[in-house]
């Protein structure tokens, strides 16, 4: 039976946690996971991000930087000429002491005294000298700084944004080799939209987030960290201010990503049923076509994407209600600083702040605010990256319920029979059993037809015998030895299954046939192919073998198709051939090529077919006629006809040209 779903199981509990902090254990646990793709790029990541700090203090000092060149623009040029002349007038003082003392040490002291004076006297004159200079450093240090800054920046983001991307690369196959790698019971529980939608949509909103995440979530708090350490020296007392504020912008952020993560996950659900429906009209276009649905299709689609739209509308309101909330929010922090910032600067008696300094904290604040809000806002982001992140963690956790056992043996060959013994299986647990008690031995080099009614489980013997499917009781054997016994691949090696729904690829017919055994040699797939009556139309196509014929094998007709899936199992040479006759009608032309190939694929092979054609049957060694999951009569076409039972009346229906099922 499939396991129980690891996401949902968690949660619960992780609902339980999200409510009191911002993060809960889980979410941490799945960004971990996520993270962990980029454990091969480990040290690229950390060199980015020390380049990343670099840049984040180097926008700090700049500013820093500017305040003794602002304080220079805004002072009085007077009083500096002042300040020059009592600083020389100092300088003669601690010379005439210097000169009057004997002491080593003490005469050091003052020797650095007077050349500490010497240079701020310097500094002084040459600021007095330099006043109108002042601005073209300015602006020449705000040009080199945003220079060196933004190389940085671009560096770090860069080699972040590359890491990540191939970090993507990674969980994608991972999701990918998953979907492939699934066993049947499994795989029926999604519907094939909704694997597509994983490796798609849920991969990119991951990437989108996870790609920036890492530099905002650890750069942009640096960034925040550096800044106000720098504010706090500047001005403790507005900087507290500022602090307080940032709650008020923090939380109502909290609170929006929280929501978003909840819609996201539903939507996200929603929305994939969208994608499952138009790949299902899109590929069953002919029989929409055929019951002139198209209008009704049309409306259907029109109603579901305006509700995916108005899913979509809704989300965004809140983003955008988001942003601007936010914003005005921080105005109130800025106004609170400013209104301080003017009393300390103007009114305050013991003033602590120059304008320089002022106009400086302003810079900084407003520096402040924008990672502050690429925080949030990735904060938000990745609320809802995390339901993706559950969503394609869930598949990956499927873990198979078709085991192989440590020790399973390799099937070498097949020599005997295939023994079906009381088994019994139905696909879910609420299910009636699709087999019931089912017995009957397969015996090597014979044909055996099933046929009966639909439903009556003949598809279902087919998908145990190469354990698509686990018996639920009784067993299977090939030559004495239970299936779950032996490995998956030589188990499935054993047997070619050709489908009444050929699955080709967009790929050339050659690639086609040659898909069931990609060793094999021209020769060998020419040979097949003619066998096959392939080479009647290949011949007649633009590239022979080597044309390509479109998605599911688009270019060609129905009879075309089924021949290069008769191809690719007799090129496989399987000494056992699971075939599922086709029931949909071709032209007499075609259906007798068909019908030739597939007697040519069923010579010297063990053969189960699910027969609808009467010559089919009546080749066969045994025909099993089935109802409600177990075998009602058994013999050849000439014992069941004679008997007058089940057999003769599905034979015998008015107009029988195919047997049901
Ligand atoms: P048909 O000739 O119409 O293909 P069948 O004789 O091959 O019919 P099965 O496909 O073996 O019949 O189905 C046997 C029973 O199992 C049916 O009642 C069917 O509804 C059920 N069944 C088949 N496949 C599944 C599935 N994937 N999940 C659940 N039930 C299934």
């Amino acid at each position: 039976m499939p396991p129980s779903n690891p996401a949902k199981s968690r949660d619960g509990a992780a609902r339980e946690s999200r409510k009191h902090s911002l993060f809960a254990t889980d979410d941490l646990a799945i960004i971990r996971r996520v993270l962990h793709y980029a454990a091969p790029y480990k040290m690229k990541i950390i060199g980015a991000l020390l380049v990343g700090m670099l840049a984040g203090v180097l926008t700090a000092v700049n500013l820093v930087a500017l305040i003794p060149v602002l304080t220079v623009l805004f002072e009085d040029p007077k009083g500096y000429a002042e300040r020059v002349k009592a600083t020389e007038a100092d300088i003669v003082v601690l010379e005439g002491k210097l000169a009057g003392e004997t002491s080593f040490f003490k005469r050091q002291h003052l020797q650095l005294d007077i050349t500490k004076k010497k240079i701020d006297a310097q500094w002084k004159d040459w600021v007095r000298r330099k006043q109108e200079d002042a601005i073209y450093i300015m602006a020449a240090l705000l040009v080199v700084a945003q220079i060196l800054k933004n190389t940085l920046d671009f560096v770090s983001k860069y080699v972040l944004q590359k890491t990540f991307y191939l970090s993507i690369v990674r969980m994608r196959t991972e999701l990918y080799s998953r979907c492939m790698t699934m066993d049947m019971p499994q795989f029926s529980r999604y519907l094939s939209g909704e694997l597509i939608s994983r490796l798609n949509n849920d991969i990119r909103a991951v990437r989108q987030v996870f790609t920036t995440m890492v530099g905002d979530i650890v750069l942009a708090p640096f960034a925040v960290l550096s800044l106000l350490v720098v504010l706090f020296l500047l001005n403790w007392r507005m900087t507290l201010i500022v602090m307080i504020g940032l709650p008020v912008i923090v939380l109502p952020i909290a609170a929006l990503g929280k929501w978003l993560r909840s819609m996201g996950k539903k939507d996200e659900e929603e929305d994939s049923k969208l994608l499952s429906y138009t790949q299902e009209t899109l590929q069953g276009l002919p029989v929409v076509k055929a019951c002139v649905a198209e209008q009704r299709e049309i409306d259907r689609f029109k109603t579901l994407s305006k509700e995916m739209a108005r899913r979509q509308i809704r989300r965004e309101k809140m983003r955008l209600i988001g942003d601007p909330a936010v914003e005005v929010l921080a105005t109130f922090a800025m106004a609170g600083v400013i209104c301080l910032g003017a009393y300390l600067v103007l009114k305050s008696t013991t003033a602590t702040m120059s304008p320089a300094s002022f106009l400086i904290y302003l810079g900084i604040l407003t520096r402040f605010y924008p990672p502050i809000k690429r925080v949030s806002g990735t904060y938000v982001k990745l609320q809802k990256a995390l339901a993706n992140a559950e969503r394609i963690f869930e598949v990956i956790d499927t873990r198979p319920s078709i085991l192989e056992k440590k020790d399973a043996k390799v099937l070498v060959g097949f020599e005997r029979d295939i023994v079906f013994e009381n088994v019994t299986f139905s696909y879910r647990e609420d299910r009636q059993p699709a087999l019931r008690n089912f017995s009957f031995s397969f015996p090597k080099g014979r044909r055996v037809a099933l046929v009966g009614e639909t439903g009556a489980g003949k598809s279902t013997v087919i998908r145990l015998a190469p354990r698509l499917y686990d018996v639920n009781s009784g067993s299977i054997r090939i030559d004495g030895i239970d299936i779950r016994d032996v490995t998956l691949d030589s188990l499935r090696q054993l047997m070619s299954i050709v489908t009444q729904d050929p699955v080709l690829f967009n790929d050339t017919v050659y690639n086609n046939i040659a898909y069931s055994r990609p060793d094999a040699t021209r020769e060998e797939v020419i040979a097949a192919a003619e066998q096959a009556l392939v080479m009647e139309f290949a011949n007649t196509l633009p590239k022979g073998l080597d044309t390509v014929i479109g998605e599911r094998g688009g270019q060609l007709s129905g009879g075309q198709k089924q021949r290069i899936t008769i191809a690719r199992s007799l090129l496989a040479n399987t000494p056992i051939l699971i075939l599922d006759e086709a029931t949909s009608a071709l032209d007499n032309v075609s259906e007798a090529l068909v019908q030739q190939a597939i007697e040519r694929a069923m010579l010297d092979r063990t053969v189960i077919v699910i027969a609808h054609r009467l010559s089919t049957i009546r080749k066969a060694d045994e025909i099993v006629v089935m109802e409600g999951g177990g075998i009602i009569e058994r013999g050849t076409h000439e014992e069941l006809m004679a008997k007058g039972g089940k057999y003769h009346a599905l034979v015998t229906r008015p107009q029988q040209e195919e047997l049901p099922g």
